[in-house]
């Protein structure tokens, strides 16, 4: 909102206010917090409102900041003490952008100086004492604690310094999204906390982090504004297979929490293991020991078999998507939401994983030929992961556009707008409906291989196969020779075939005909796969 006080200044008026505001800042930019050159910066130098006028901030020298006038532009929140929590947000997110994740709850009490401590307690039947000795302060005291009636899960409730307070990313896997700005600015404008995050502890040694497993966006905003406490409900010796489930089944079957697909995978996987371990435990076996099968698992865990099974298979999923060496993974769009990535998550397990993931649990040993490099879940996983990244390096890296996206492509093409062709092959190549065939045809290359040789037909256990050399050459040779097609860079074709959602079959008959079901001619001849891996 404009300044009629900063509207009535005379040039040296505002160049001294500038000078005083920049000697209080200690020469930084209120947002970024980076050095404003009075010099360097003369013509992009902004005074703005710390607190906005339309919320009740005063028109007033005691009210005004200075800020990079891009800074100023660009800030995400109007309060300026938000903006810049924001932006230091902003800035742990690039940072960890660099190792291929985002922020949870223990990076921001890490940037806050928090989850360095453990606690010291004492439990007896009815109370829990502590100290934060830590602090320098060692009042004891008490806290009743409280038994669930219907699990017998106990609990206590207290407020804790961020110190003692830990992210529990096994139970917890999300990292914090972008809806945390909301969060921030609601915190701001001092509404209370409605929920307090649940942790737990082990009352094991009397000495425990605070592990907190639920409620890390509140918790996180608070830090971020500054709280240096945090009431927090505390389980003790909580059985974690049970708080994982409780977690899982309120993000999927539940609905309470809006889980993304890849998320359940990975909650699924950590299930897996934990079952494995339960499974040890409860036949006496060594704690290493992985001589058993998939199968026994299924059949020890009865009444599960459905989970069981279904955390098998989120292991191999989970195992291939979060792999740091997976490149097709900056293509994915996890949240099902984005407008910058070609592929979406729920595409990636409507053909990779359901193609080539074998979907039946293995009676074979868990370990089964480990050593040799041949085990059929390390070799599957392997090799998706591979196949994955050939497409990564074919299709999209140094091709596709992140900053160009997929919002409306084929309307701005009707519309005269131009694209690179690499980006507009990339994303036309993405489509669920296009990857769903293409990559089938993937599947048959490598398959036809082995019959070709007279080999056993690998069928639905075919990635558990190690391929050779040249199944590898006959797949690259394939998409190179697939993406050559005119098609993905034909803009006539963009309110025709490329206008809309088609069905799979669609597709399958534009590969097998050259023709659309309504018999529209789009490939000058079929798709010709002994053709296609020369
Ligand atoms: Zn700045």
């Amino acid at each position: 909102m404009s300044s009629l006080y900063l509207g009535r200044l005379k040039p040296d008026e505002r160049q001294a206010l500038i000078s005083t505001l920049h000697t209080t800042q200690h020469g930084n930019c209120f947002i970024c917090e980076q050095a404003i050159d009075l010099v360097v910066h003369k013509d992009s130098i902004d005074i703005d409102h710390v607190v906005p006028l339309k919320v009740g901030g005063k028109d007033d020298p005691v009210n005004f900041a200075l800020a990079h006038a891009s800074c100023n532009r660009s800030k995400q929140a109007s309060h300026l003490e938000v903006a810049r929590i924001l932006h230091r947000f902003n800035n742990l997110k690039e940072k960890l952008a660099a190792e291929n994740r985002s922020p949870n709850l223990g990076d921001l009490l890490q940037q806050a100086g928090g989850g360095n401590h453990t606690l010291g307690f004492k439990l007896s039947p009815h109370e829990v004492t502590f100290s934060l000795s830590e602090l320098g302060d060692n009042a004891l005291r008490s806290v009743p604690v409280y038994a669930d009636k219907l699990s017998g899960f106990r609990f206590f409730f207290a407020e804790l310094p961020i110190q003692y307070l830990a992210h529990d990313d096994h139970i917890n896997p999300r990292s914090i999204g972008p809806n945390i700005s909301k969060l921030v600015e609601e915190f701001h404008q001092k509404r209370p906390q409605l929920h307090v995050p649940l942790a737990w502890i082990k009352s094991e040694g009397g000495k425990s982090a605070i592990h907190v497993f639920d409620g890390q966006h509140k918790a996180a905003a608070q830090i971020m504004l500054g709280a240096r406490a945090l009431p927090v409900r505390v389980f003790i010796d909580p059985d974690p297979d049970t708080l994982i489930t409780t977690n899982t089944n309120a993000g999927t079957t539940l609905k309470q929490v809006a889980f993304d697909k890849s998320v359940q995978r990975h909650l699924g996987s950590s299930l897996y293991h934990d079952r494995i371990q339960r499974f040890r435990s409860e036949t006496g076996r060594a704690e290493d020991d992985l001589s058993f099968s998939e199968r026994d698992l299924v059949n020890h865990f009865k009444g599960q078999s459905k989970e069981i099974k279904r955390y098998i298979l989120d292991a191999v999923r989970n195992g291939v998507t979060s792999d740091p060496s997976n490149k097709l993974r900056d293509y994915i769009d996890f949240g099902g939401r984005g407008k910058e990535s070609p592929l979406s998550y729920s595409t990636i397990e409507k053909s990779f994983y359901s193609f080539f993931v074998y979907q039946e649990v293995l009676e074979t040993p868990i370990n089964y030929r480990a050593e040799e490099g041949e085990n059929p879940r390390i070799v599957e996983c392997n090799q998706i992961l591979r196949l994955m990244n050939l497409i990564a390096e074919l299709i999209y890296v140094d091709k596709f556009d992140p900053d160009v996206g997929t919002d409306k492509i084929e309307s701005k093409i009707q519309k005269g707008e131009k694209f690179k062709l690499d980006h507009l092959r990339a994303f036309r190549m993405s489509k669920e409906e296009i990857v769903y065939n293409w990559l089938q045809l993937v599947g048959q290359v490598a398959r036809t291989y082995f019959i070709t040789l007279g080999k056993p037909d690998p069928m639905d256990r075919l990635f558990q196969v190690p391929f050779p050399d040249q199944v590898w050459e006959n797949i690259r040779k394939f998409i190179e020779n697939l993406m050559d097609l005119p098609l993905w860079v034909n803009t006539d074709l963009s309110d025709t075939v490329f206008g809309g959602k088609q069905n799979n079959g669609f597709w399958k008959t534009v590969f097998e005909t050259g023709r659309t079901p309504q018999g529209m001619q789009v490939l000058t001849q079929p798709l010709n796969l002994i053709e296609m891996i020369k």
